[in-house]
């Protein structure tokens, strides 16, 4: 029986985590409409088994956030509180399409299947765990715990980490926070890398218009304002944005080109070189879905992703405009990109306006005790795979809870075996949602033994 040092044994509490987790699996928190009350109402009653008393609020009917703090046991705490937040929303999931039914919870194949599976309830789960076990064993905490479990990150966060920022910051402010996207192993040739989140770009809303003289649609005019407008979309379509290396990318495909065999460190090498990592990204790279990744990682970027021009067919309109979503790296801000794209399509004609921005996240420093922790207690129980602090392009609850000032990373530590054909970007969202119930289990005893070490420090 695999006991540990603080006595826990990890074949039983294995189990109970595993159970608590097919439970969350099994309530459908599909967002929209979301129903997070379920989750919440569910979670609420695993914390109160093991006399803790959480906090529900509702931001709006049905959508509920939960909050518990397990305060400090000392008189002087060492630090800020510790923060665990997972959302407990998911994103819609087509059930004719799956082996098992989304919200089964089932267990077959040695895995645990279900929308949400690796996108985040695992970590909801996992959290809600920690803290059962932190109540349970009665051990010394040098700081508060505190675990939330929030609705709505699927759709802009506004009901869940963006509500309780807003209106109840007291009850979730941390000096650190633990959450996606990170701690899950990706597994490249011969090597196994646990990526942990350090940054995540910032998006920025941007408005590009064209004007022109309106008139009948018998005549056609060059200046046709929509005319004028899907020019300057091929142009973007068609050229990066500059290239700009950032710490966290030059660290993560340094240790990625350092442990890859040939030709792959050449290529990823290549990567951080100006000139190169254009043909890099278009001819070398073999997937392209890496290659569009690294682009993203590498560059502001901009997606026009809605028009808006003209009301009818007979009428040229003077005037069209696209919206496109752009995402900026860190220390990059709304005029920056706008500077970036009016270089790029070089056509003072068009107008381009900021709407709306919200920076990047980047833990600030980047190195901190809990970091050292999480690479510490993963050189233990992962001695051969290793920790790759890297940036995300999109965003997380992080963007929220950052602005109280807090040290986010993504880490929900998640063993998927370099043997499996399980790649966590293919989970993400997909059909047939799963994680491995060794797996989750390792990551269950990792995420415990980085909030213990943590906690006691
Ligand atoms: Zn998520």
């Amino acid at each position: 029986m695999p006991l540990d040092p603080h006595g826990i044994d990890w074949d039983e509490t294995g189990r109970e985590a595993v159970e608590l987790f097919k439970g969350l699996l099994r309530l459908d928190t599909t967002n929209p409409p979301g129903n997070e009350n379920r989750a919440a109402e569910y979670l609420a009653e695993a914390l109160s088994e093991d006399g803790l008393d959480p906090w529900i609020v509702e931001s709006a009917p049905g959508r509920a956030n939960l909050v518990v703090r397990l305060p400090a046991t000392v008189d002087t705490p060492t630090g800020g509180p510790l923060l665990l937040a997972g959302h407990t929303d998911v994103v819609p999931a087509q059930a004719a399409r799956w082996t098992h039914p989304p919200f089964s919870g089932a267990e077959e194949d040695g895995h645990i299947w279900g929308r949400g599976a690796v996108d985040m309830k695992n970590m909801v789960a996992m959290s809600t765990m920690v803290a059962k076990l932190m109540a349970r064993s009665g051990r010394e905490r040098k700081r508060d715990l505190i675990v939330a479990a929030v609705a709505d990150e699927e759709a802009g966060c506004g009901h869940g980490s963006k509500f309780l920022v807003d209106n109840h910051p007291s009850r979730v402010n941390a000096e650190f926070m633990l959450g996606e996207v990170g701690g899950f192993w990706l597994n490249i040739g011969p090597q196994s890398y646990i990526p942990i989140m350090v940054a995540e770009k910032g998006s920025v809303h941007l408005r590009m218009t064209a004007r022109g003289p309106s008139g009948h649609g018998s005549i056609p005019r060059p200046d046709n304002a929509l005319v004028q407008l899907a020019s300057a979309i091929e142009t973007l379509g068609k050229n990066r944005l500059p290239y700009h290396l950032s710490p966290v990318m030059e660290d993560f495909i340094r240790k990625l080109a350092d442990t890859q065999p040939l030709p792959a460190s050449m290529g990823l090498k290549s990567l951080l070189n100006s000139r190169l990592s254009g043909p890099v990204l278009d001819k070398i790279l073999p997937d392209p879905s890496i290659s569009r990744n690294f682009n993203a990682l590498l560059h502001n970027t901009v997606s026009p992703t809605v028009m808006h021009a003209g009301s009818n067919r007979n009428v040229i309109p003077g005037e069209a405009s696209c919206d496109l979503d752009g995402r900026t790296l860190p220390h990059f801000n709304g005029q920056d990109l706008k500077r970036e794209v009016e270089r790029c399509i070089d056509d003072p004609a068009i107008d381009i306006e900021v709407v709306s921005e919200a920076p990047a996240v980047q833990a600030n420093p980047i190195g901190s005790p809990l970091l050292d922790t999480i690479t510490d207690t993963l050189a233990v129980h992962a001695p051969d795979a290793i920790p790759a602090p890297y940036m995300i392009p999109g965003h997380t609850d992080a963007r929220f809870f950052s602005r109280l000032g807090m040290r986010c990373y993504g880490f929900a530590p998640l063993k998927l075996d370099p043997d499996s054909d399980l790649v966590f970007s293919d989970l993400f969202h997909g059909v047939d949602e799963r994680v491995p119930v060794d797996g989750f289990v390792w990551g269950q005893r990792v995420l415990y033994d980085v909030v213990s070490r943590f906690l006691a420090k």
